[in-house]
């Protein structure tokens, strides 16, 4: 936002500590892409920018409340929960969403108390064929010590030292030129110790060298699989095609025993090599036994209570804010100034809730400089923007302190980042103890007690 002078940023973050799915999403053994955080940490460096943690927008601040004291508002909130199988059986115990996995190893407080108990068996059906659901079945079978060091939680190194996890297939709709997930996670599979892939027999008769070269690049690791073979090796992986979740079937216990899919086939018209090939249902059914589903098809953002009190309309199905391919909110009864038909004024979106819940770091950080760029252009331009129909056009200019008080009187405590400073030093500090990157406190109470000692 420095293209406006003077503008003041402040950053709503619902948990004492910031970073989103960088710190919660993204795998514990992938230190490398946390990298970005440097280029967070010279952005709150600059006086312009205050970081608000620990207030939920919307739950903790009105954003009726907080309209008359800001000219601009952009949601980058995310998604926070995930889409569902919508079959028989989906609450069954031992069936996951990698949501839940996921931010349960990564110390994500709203998932700590999730216990997976790995103990309880030794087959696991991960249904998805994304990054994601790599990322689960990665974690799941790669040796405890690998991931000592990391900043994986104490938690969930507890618990997968005494996993017997040790047959995991990660299951999909369509078939193997259709998978979303990257050649680098593939790769990273085949190389875990001790661990075998299973060959997909789809890709005995396809030639690698006619596939457009992503395509080819999987398909050839696919192919050659891993030096270890399955009947020696100590945990094995597979993929599994064409096949649709039917249901999630139980002991009598009501523990996971089984998942049942239907067969799917290329659809008459679909070329099976192009990667949007589309499938139909057969009549056939299969079941793979499992103690152990994750259901990994992708997440979806929500509104946020009080979009309606500023006229903000929500995709349910896309799970999106309608907007410009800019980050520009539209809604279709409304119209002003000279921007995009549509435009509600100085109301913006970023990342996942913008656009859908894919994409990687570097294509999010991409649309969020967007974003940024069109409220400088928009602001440049003196179009309207929030409180447009006061005499004098304005915000209070008063920001967080035009709410503050408000916030504070509900007994939230709000964050700086100083007060985060000193909650990562903490974690930091513990982890050093442990040889890991960082040690992280699993719950909000933790994090702020660290702020009282
Ligand atoms: C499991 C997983 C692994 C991934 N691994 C990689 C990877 O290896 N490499 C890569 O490049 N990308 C990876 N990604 C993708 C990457 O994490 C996303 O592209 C990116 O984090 C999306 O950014 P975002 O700002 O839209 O959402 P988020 O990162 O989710 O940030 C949203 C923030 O808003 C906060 N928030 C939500 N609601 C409120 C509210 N009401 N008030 C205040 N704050 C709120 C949340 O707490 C969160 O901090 C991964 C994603 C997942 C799910």
């Amino acid at each position: 936002m420095n293209k406006v002078q003077d503008a003041v940023v402040d950053m709503y973050e619902q948990l004492p500590v910031p970073y989103g799915l960088v710190r919660f999403g993204v795998a514990p053994d992938h230190p490398e892409v946390k990298n970005c955080q440097d280029t967070f940490e010279e952005a709150a460096k600059s006086p312009l920018f205050n970081y608000i943690g620990n207030v939920r927008v919307g739950y903790d601040v009105e954003l009726a409340k907080m309209k008359p004291h800001y000219d601009a508002i952009l949601f980058s909130y995310g998604a926070s929960e995930d889409k569902k199988l919508g079959i028989p059986g989906e609450e069954t115990k031992g069936v996951y969403s990698a949501r839940e996995f996921v931010g349960w190893y990564n110390g994500l407080p709203q998932f700590q108390h999730l216990a997976p108990d790995l103990a309880s068996g030794d087959k696991a059906v991960v249904i998805g064929q994304g990054n994601v659901a790599l990322d689960v079945a990665r974690i799941l079978l790669t040796p405890v010590d690998k991931l000592r060091h990391t900043d994986i939680t104490e938690q969930a190194l507890q618990t997968l030292s005494q996993s017997r996890v040790k047959d995991v297939k990660v299951v999909g709709r369509r078939g193997p030129l259709q998978v979303s997930f990257t050649v680098k996670e593939v790769r990273e599979l085949m190389h875990i110790e001790d661990v075998a892939f299973r060959p997909v027999d789809l890709l005995a008769d396809i030639n690698p060298k006619k596939l457009p070269r992503v395509q080819r690049r999987i398909t050839e690791l696919l192919k050659k699989g891993t030096e270890s073979l399955p009947q020696g090796a100590q945990r094995s992986w597979g993929l599994e095609f064409l096949q649709s979740p039917k249901s999630m079937n139980a002991t009598e216990s009501n523990q996971l025993s089984s998942v049942t899919f239907t067969k799917q086939a290329y659809a008459p018209d679909a070329d099976s090599l192009s990667p949007t090939a589309s499938v139909v249902s057969t009549n056939e059914t299969s079941t793979l036994p499992a103690s152990f589903a994750f259901r990994s098809v992708g997440y979806k953002s929500v509104a946020i209570p009080g979009f309606s009190d500023l006229g903000i309309p929500f995709d349910t199905k896309l799970g999106i804010i309608p907007n410009d391919p800019y980050g520009r909110i539209i809604t279709s009864s409304a119209g002003p100034g000279n921007l995009t038909a549509g435009h509600l004024p100085g109301l913006y979106c970023a990342g996942w809730v913008k656009r859908g819940p894919t994409g990687v770091i570097a294509s999010t950080m991409a649309d969020a400089f967007t974003s940024a760029d069109v409220i400088a252009e928009d602001w440049n331009a003196n179009v309207p923007f929030l409180n447009s129909e006061r005499s004098d056009n304005r915000s209070t200019g008063l920001g967080w302190e035009g709410v503050r008080a408000d916030v504070e009187a509900k007994g939230v405590r709000a964050l700086s980042w100083e007060d985060w400073k000193r909650i990562d030093l903490a974690e930091r500090q513990r982890g050093e103890k442990k040889g890991k990157l960082r040690d992280k406190f699993g719950s909000v109470e933790e994090m702020l007690q660290v702020l009282d000692t």
